[in-house]
């Protein structure tokens, strides 16, 4: 499948971080699933060849800290990434620990990141955490959007319930918020609360994976049978320009081909799947940022390939970013705050 519109393929949520987070991610992962097709030792490089090689011309990424002291560097690593690699679009995180959220918040998005992205399961708090009340109303105020991993309880054997989940953006209605992955199973109710938060947004992140026939029986293990599948596909044509789709690569569910091919393979009229792939994440992108809008010109399949120098370049250790000449560098101002 080609990209719809512009030649433009936004990818809502990769995961390219530092080489020591990327190969602990992937040694996870594949202890998890040791038929994972991607390498253990995957590069950043080969990262942006994967997406190049799908038609991705822009993408989300996503890094996050993992203790206090790792918030600094992980951001300093995604913003300087995505200064030097065209189309990167970097999300920041902190840690439920920081103190001043919304200074560190604030700062982030001077440096040129969109918003903020929590995986609370991984960074082992729940979104509803009083230490993220500040946050929030800062975030609400600043028209800023919070992303959250939601769903998929059963893989990660840990609880984030939807009365929660909605009970937080009742208490913050204002808040631009995006629930990954649709609190999946809980696609239904994800719709509903479309319907009353002008402000949610969804993410299909590993969702459509779960109707390859695969893993049929896994579902109906877990009471859901193609009535979920209708659900989505209904959803995902009615709610146009609420709902992103990302591949979570190199952590998503199985190779990007893989993961691309599936949503060719369900059937969705080409606007639905225009809208995932190219409009609902650009219009995301665009309301909330003011200096993106190099990003989308005409004409514009930006450069992954210099992107990959610039990775290259960073990752070896030849410094920042912003001295290598690409186009669309300058995107990101500042840098050392
Ligand atoms: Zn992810």
């Amino acid at each position: 499948m080609k990209p719809q519109i512009k030649n433009i393929r936004i990818d809502s949520h990769v995961h390219i971080l530092p080489p020591r987070r990327l190969s602990a991610l992937l040694r996870w992962i594949i202890r998890a699933n040791p038929a994972h097709p991607v390498p253990a030792d995957i590069t950043a490089e080969m990262i942006l060849s994967d997406l190049r090689a799908q038609g991705v011309t822009h993408f989300f990424n996503f890094a996050y800290p993992l203790d206090l002291a790792e918030t600094g560097p992980i951001n300093d690593f995604n913003i300087a990434f995505c200064a030097g690699t065209p189309g990167a679009i970097p999300f920041g995180s902190l840690h439920p620990d920081d103190e001043n959220k919304p200074e560190i918040a604030q700062r982030l998005f001077n440096r040129g990141c969109v918003g903020i992205k929590f995986h609370p399961f991984v960074q082992k708090f729940d979104p509803w955490d009083k230490r993220m009340e500040p946050l929030y109303d800062f975030l609400e105020e600043a028209q800023r959007p919070v992303l959250f991993h939601t769903g998929f309880e059963a893989f990660y054997r840990m609880q984030m319930p939807a009365a929660k989940l909605e009970a937080l953006i009742r208490k913050h209605p204002r808040m631009p918020t995006v629930f990954v992955h649709m609190m999946f199973p809980e696609i239904e109710r994800a719709y509903r609360l479309l319907e009353e938060f002008p402000m949610l947004f969804l993410d299909a992140t590993n969702v459509f994976a779960v109707f390859r026939p695969e893993y049929k029986p896994m579902l109906e293990t877990f009471g859901y049978g193609s009535g979920l599948r209708d659900v989505l596909f209904e959803g995902l044509c009615n709610y146009k320009g609420r709902i992103m789709f990302g591949s979570d690569h190199p952590a998503g569910m199985g190779s990007l081909e893989k993961i691309y091919g599936d949503i060719e393979n369900f059937g969705l009229p080409p606007e639905a799947i225009n809208s995932l792939t190219v409009d609902a994440p650009m219009t995301f992108v665009k309301s909330f940022t003011d200096d993106f809008s190099s990003l989308f010109m005409d004409g514009i399949p930006t450069a992954v390939e210099s992107g990959a120098r610039a990775a290259n370049a960073l990752l070896s250790g030849a410094g920042p970013t912003n001295d290598i000449l690409i186009p669309c560098a300058n995107k990101v101002q500042g840098g050392n705050d």
